[in-house]
């Protein structure tokens, strides 16, 4: 019997080959068809055509945290615990970021893997995700956005820039994400890691939509990089933490619903407290509008009556209290508030107007966060035997069919 490693309740093959798992920010399945329709993807092509593709789908909310962690753990948010990007404490009744590992409450399959002795490597465009999927990993991990402050101490390796040959890029670029590709390419001809987790930004996503020049380039630019993976033999999974749609009217005006605002005006001001998951240190393209938002009310408020209310708002889709949005969304009930709500695919949610500053949105708004961005590819260079044609698959399945699944080796277009 081959070797296996049990993390989180499920049971992973030891890899004899090297697998990558790949996180695409804010990748909807159309991006990856127009690039390959451009002709600018051909790789992309050959694993949609000869390898395999799903349509899984990601975690509510469909933020970039959540996802992630869901990715390396293998299970919903209900264990692992990560729920958003930003959150409010009540242990410390103040609203911050959930970028600290203290928050994890489940372990990683890279860190177990590592501990069973497999060479693990993750890289991760922005810093704040670094430290939670580098939790108790021993193995190599860093950031393209600290990509120059490495060391061997904290991050498992020295001179990255040195190795990968490229500056390090501005946090609000494509080249954010280029950086993540090109260190998965240097990091396979050098150490070829057993497992590697390659993880970017949405940042041309929020702003390109589907078979635009700027979004073909980046898919153009990840298709040169995964095809060198695929030539060193590895098995790769590629899918997204969520999808990414249109947020604005015909004007370009975005659709926003103002929550503390309307709360406001229908309560005591300050009695209520909106809180919106995607909040984190770089909203400027997308000035912290998602299409899902948590509300913290006071214990004499009638939550029954405010769904309601809250369900009638047009541009809303679902409104939830705690105990079923935890049930329905698989969140940890104690760090989403009284009430979830997500607004329809074109409307997002803000607190109030005069918090947010879109003074960055230099292109109409497009975002994620809710339902409306749940569905995201999950696709492999390889085909899969042994899943069920009736099993609903999930984002978070990605290392599941990597390792436990995925078969034969594609035939060699190019060789
Ligand atoms: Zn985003």
């Amino acid at each position: 019997m081959s070797k296996t490693v049990n993390v989180n309740q499920r049971r992973y093959r030891w890899p004899d080959v090297p697998v990558v798992v790949v996180c695409v920010d804010g990748c909807e399945f159309d991006y990856l068809t127009a690039a390959v329709a451009a002709g600018v993807a051909p790789f992309i092509g050959s694993m949609l055509e000869d390898g395999s593709r799903f349509i899984a789908d990601s975690v509510v909310p469909t933020f970039t945290n959540p996802n992630n962690l869901s990715i390396v753990t293998g299970v919903p948010p209900a264990v692992h615990g990560i729920c958003g990007n930003y959150f409010f404490d009540p242990a410390s009744a103040e609203e911050v970021m959930m970028n600290d590992p203290k928050y994890l409450r489940a372990d990683t399959l890279l860190a177990a893997f590592a501990d069973a002795g497999a060479k693990v490597a993750v890289v991760t465009a922005k810093d704040k995700l670094r430290k939670l999927l580098g939790h108790k990993l021993k193995g190599i991990c860093y950031s393209s956005e600290k990509s120059d402050q490495v060391s061997m101490a904290e991050n498992g390796i020295d001179d990255v820039l040195g190795m990968v040959g490229l500056p390090v890029p501005s946090v609000y670029s494509a080249g954010l994400s280029e950086f993540v590709f090109a260190s998965g390419v240097k990091l396979m001809q050098r150490h070829r890691p057993d497992l590697m987790y390659l993880s970017t930004t949405d940042y041309v996503q929020h702003k390109a939509a589907p078979g635009t020049p700027d979004a073909n380039a980046f898919y153009q630019m990840m298709d040169g990089y995964l095809r060198q993976l695929d030539e060193m033999g590895a098995v790769i999974a590629l899918t997204a933490d969520h999808g990414m749609n249109a947020k604005h009217g015909k004007d370009g005006a975005p659709n926003v619903i103002y929550l503390q605002d309307v709360l406001d005006q229908w309560f005591v001001a300050g009695a209520t407290r909106v809180v919106l998951p995607i909040t984190d240190p770089y909203v400027v393209h997308h000035g912290a509008l998602g299409s899902y938002a948590t509300i913290h009310l006071p214990a004499d408020l009638d939550v029954q009556e405010l769904i309601a209310r809250l369900s009638a708002l047009a541009g809303v889709e679902v409104v939830l209290d705690r105990a079923a949005a935890a049930a329905r969304f698989e969140l940890p009930p104690d760090r989403i508030g009284d009430i979830v709500i997500v607004s329809q695919r074109d409307t997002v949610l803000g607190t109030a107007a005069a918090r947010h500053d879109l003074s960055g949105l230099d292109v109409p708004l497009r975002s994620h966060g809710g339902l409306s961005e749940q569905q995201v590819p999950l696709i492999l260079n390889r085909r899969v035997e042994g899943v069920a044609s009736a099993r609903r698959l999930r984002n978070f399945d990605a290392f599941d069919l990597a390792l436990n699944h995925a078969v034969a080796l594609l035939a060699k277009s190019a060789a």
